[in-house]
């Protein structure tokens, strides 16, 4: 069996919607046999909803996105799809903030908007 390569996806309230058709869009990139999806609470209960098999991390704002960060700089996840909403105010932009600092510090792909997220994945065999 091929070595799992992880990827963390999280997407704020205002942009779940274009989250849920761009892992539609993405199908065929992401149920490659050795990607492993996680994503935040909620997030993940909408990618699962349209039948791909994730894990779930808590919800963003009860620590989710701290428990990515975990994994990111554990050396297990290898990617990051952030759908950030930059028009919304966050409870947990201290969580936020650290997410994307972990990724830098252990140089970890980051996108932080759709067409970025989407670079990332038709770059992944660059990267994996
Ligand atoms: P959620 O968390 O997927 O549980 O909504 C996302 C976030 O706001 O960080």
């Amino acid at each position: 069996m091929k070595k799992q390569f992880e990827i963390a996806i999280i997407a704020h309230d205002g942009k779940k919607a274009d989250m849920v058709q761009f892992v539609n869009k993405n199908k065929n990139i992401l149920l490659t046999e050795n990607i492993k999806i996680i994503a935040t609470g909620t997030t993940g209960g909408k990618i699962e909803s349209i039948g791909i098999k994730v894990k779930k991390m808590l919800s963003g704002p009860l620590g989710g996105d701290a428990q990515i960060a975990a994994r990111v700089a554990e050396g297990k996840t290898k990617m990051v799809l952030f759908f950030k909403d930059p028009n919304s105010a966050h409870p947990h932009e201290p969580d936020i903030s650290m997410l994307i600092r972990i990724c830098d510090v252990h140089n970890i792909p980051l996108g932080t908007n759709e067409a970025t997220a989407q670079l990332l994945l038709f770059g992944l065999d660059e990267i994996k």
